[in-house]
């Protein structure tokens, strides 16, 4: 489980300092115009004391409220708590059930509200933010007894969830429309991707550089290089073994070599419509390993881009596992919402 550092906000009884400006008209010769108690909901005070002042310039009244508490019904801590709860696990009538020790009513759809307020929050405070590396990946999460395709953004610079769309990652088309005003918006250079066709399309129409997480590539180039090592001729399984050592070390000229090899390695078709020989396979891998090359290696000379997507799976991590322990989400707001909080783990 990620650690959730419990950052709360502080309430205060009372204010300790006056309103610089008036509310209205930025005026700033204001008199005090009496005080009052506000009821608040909070599991540590059950009241507040607000002042009035009244603006000399427009004469309009306002209240000023002490230090984490403002016009809402709730503190800010409290908003925030149950959120927070409910991040980590609980149901909307549970956080409320979870409150009542503390002498808070709340109902669950007050607890709803203080979730999207929270991930409003987030989501306002990083919507201009640039990013230069954006991981993106596909999830299949539990969504009312169904599993839609959704695709998940992540700052690889710090971490932290960015968006999430319910876009089929196998769609170039529908990635685009994703991905485009995202990478606009905030300015992206740079995609972590893996080896999908969609990706690198998308990649390429948008003029981005793109890194192929290396344990995608290793994983399905491996597992090729095994199902050819049992049917290539004798003679050309040096080739696997180039291909291996080639794949480990990612050396600048490795496009090269690839294309080379692929010349070197003869045709062999087993008739128009048959299925592709062992040495035709081959073929194919060489010179789409070769095509390639420069997605497996960005990260070579670009140091602020990782090998892998890592950062963007633990993310996607974050975001199930509340939702394991809730057997799926029941909306999209829902999920959404889990994504932005419990996605930045730490952060929140
Ligand atoms: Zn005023």
């Amino acid at each position: 489980m990620s650690i959730v550092v419990l950052q709360l906000p502080t309430v205060k009884r009372k204010t300790e300092t006056r309103p610089k400006k008036c509310r209205y008209c930025q005026g700033e010769i204001l008199q005090r115009w009496g005080k009052s108690k506000k009821p608040v909901r909070d599991n540590r005070y059950r009241s507040v004391q607000v002042y009035r002042y009244r603006c000399c310039s427009c004469r309009r009244t306002f209240r000023h409220y002490p230090q984490g508490v403002d016009q809402a019904d709730q503190s800010l801590r409290l908003r925030k708590l149950a959120a927070i709860y409910w991040v980590m696990g609980m149901s909307l009538r549970s956080v409320a059930l979870a409150l009542t020790p503390f002498g808070i009513k709340l109902s669950h759809m007050s607890v709803w509200r203080d979730l999207q307020e929270q991930a409003e929050l987030k989501e306002q405070q990083y919507h201009w933010q640039p990013v230069r590396v954006l991981g993106v990946d596909g999830a299949y999460p539990l969504l009312s007894g169904k599993k839609p395709p959704v695709l998940i953004a992540v700052d690889l610079g710090d971490g932290r969830p960015v968006a999430i769309g319910q876009v089929d990652e196998s769609n170039p088309q529908a990635v685009r429309r994703w991905l485009e005003p995202l990478v606009k918006r905030l300015g992206v250079s740079v995609i972590v991707t893996d080896d999908l066709a969609s990706f690198r399309k998308v990649a390429e129409k948008l003029d981005l550089e793109q890194q192929v997480c290396q344990f995608h590539v290793r994983r399905w180039v491996g597992r090729t290089l095994r199902e050819l090592k049992d049917t290539v001729p004798k003679d050309w399984l040096w080739v696997l073994e180039e291909v291996k050592t080639l794949l480990t070390e990612l050396p600048p000229e490795g496009s090269r070599r690839l294309f080379e090899l692929w010349k070197q390695v003869p045709e062999r078709r087993a008739g128009r419509d048959g299925p592709l020989s062992a040495l035709d396979r081959l073929r194919y891998l060489l010179i789409r390993l070769s095509e390639h090359w420069d997605s497996y290696r960005l990260f070579d000379w670009q140091p602020d881009v990782p090998w892998t997507n890592n950062g963007t799976e633990q993310v996607i991590g974050r975001m199930k596992m509340r939702s394991r322990t809730v057997r799926g989400y029941k909306s999209w707001q829902g999920m959404h919402a889990a994504l932005l909080l419990a996605g930045s783990g730490a952060a929140f």
